[in-house]
């Protein structure tokens, strides 16, 4: 153990803050229904699902998802494009993909078992260091550190680390403090037990240190810092980036769309088309040029439905919708004409799910 950490945890009560800890989370604990047991399948789906996604969002999800897929036998077996469909809306689609490609593995090269060893699942593909902590710890009970943003903040408060959690260097240093206390007789408890204080006593903002199970323990709440804990450093704003899209009917009343290509953002799904507008220049011009350079049609782009943002963490889509028609053949294979109301049966990014509903809406 470094210089640092044996400092951190001077004088700091390990064992009885994994009773108060563990006790606190078997009595107040949420029904969630990748609770229901402890198999190493539905605690990685779960924790995959997880990321970045609010808890309440992820139920309807996780449950269909485990209905649809319901072993990693089902989920190796799949379509690729049934699992994007049941991932539609979570956003983050990559995720999917590196699960079923992780469980393909898993199926092929550990007969269909999880791996319990920590450099085994530490090289399955989309499992980092959080999510491989999470599934030996919860499902395996071993006592390795599952550490996200909840718990550092709950560890930099209940310690004392004033280090930015935003640089990579300072997980380190809290995967150390947690190995040090992580309860080597219920790991799971445990990890869980953290995860658990981190989401609903000891928040973000205004953490409830009044009804906290580990308050006599809390440095932060003894002198008062917890509104300043933990400390983030800012990320920077993501990029803007202007785009026309348009909702593109021909004379028979079916919609153009195009599959992403495989790799890169949103790789694999559906979309209507769609240009990045530069400056300058009429956006209606610009997306009817798009067209007859990537489609080689010549289209009339009528009215403008609706303009919305759509935000990822380091991009944000500045969109002007439009509505519009051709006439003519199609000389390409890499997209489809699709009516209305099969629409829904594809898999498309939430900001394309958006101008499904206003075709939807505008048609009746
Ligand atoms: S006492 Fe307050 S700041 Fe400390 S762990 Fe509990 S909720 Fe968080």
């Amino acid at each position: 153990m470094t210089e640092k950490v044996t400092d951190l945890l001077h004088l700091f009560d390990e064992q009885k803050f994994q009773e108060d800890l563990i006790s606190w989370f078997k009595k107040e604990q949420r029904i969630l229904p990748w609770r229901e047991n402890k198999d190493p399948y539905r605690v990685w789906v779960s924790e995959i699902m997880l990321q970045q996604t609010r808890v309440d969002t992820v139920i309807p999800y996780f449950e269909r998802f485990m209905r649809l897929f319901p072993s990693i036998e089902a989920l190796a077996e799949a379509e690729e494009s049934d699992v994007l469909k049941a991932w539609e809306g979570l956003g983050y689609y990559s995720r999917a993909r590196n699960l079923q490609s992780a469980v393909r593995e898993v199926a092929e090269s550990y007969n269909g078992i999880v791996p319990n060893h920590p450099r085994e699942i530490s090289g399955l593909k989309g499992v980092g260091p959080y999510t491989a902590g999470a599934i030996l710890s919860i499902a395996y009970d071993i006592p390795e550190p599952a550490v996200d943003g909840n718990v550092m903040r709950v560890l930099s408060r209940v310690v004392g680390i004033w280090e930015d959690i935003a640089k990579p260097s300072a997980r380190k240093t809290f995967e150390e403090v947690t190995r040090r206390i992580i309860s080597k007789d219920d790991p799971s408890s445990f990890n869980q037990g953290m995860m658990e204080l981190g989401a609903i006593v000891c928040t973000p903002r205004s953490p409830s240190c009044l009804l906290c199970p580990v308050q006599e323990h809390c440095r932060a709440f003894a002198e008062g810092s917890q509104e300043e804990l933990p400390i983030k450093s800012k990320k920077k704003a993501p990029r803007p980036v202007p785009i026309a899209v348009v909702a593109l009917e021909d004379s028979t009343g079916k919609f153009l769309i195009r599959q992403r290509p495989e790799t890169g953002l949103l790789a694999s799904l559906w979309e209507f088309p769609n240009v990045e507008l530069s400056e300058g220049g009429l956006k209606q011009e610009q997306i009817k040029k798009h067209l007859r350079d990537e489609y080689e049609i010549d289209s009339e782009v009528e009215k403008e439905l609706a303009s919305f943002n759509h935000i990822f963490s380091h991009l944000k889509w500045q969109l002007t919708v439009y509505k519009g028609s051709y006439q003519g053949e199609l000389a390409s294979k890499h997209f489809k004409m699709v009516d209305k109301n099969e629409l829904q049966n594809f898999a498309f990014p939430v900001a394309h799910q958006k101008i499904t509903q206003l075709i939807l809406e505008s048609e009746g």
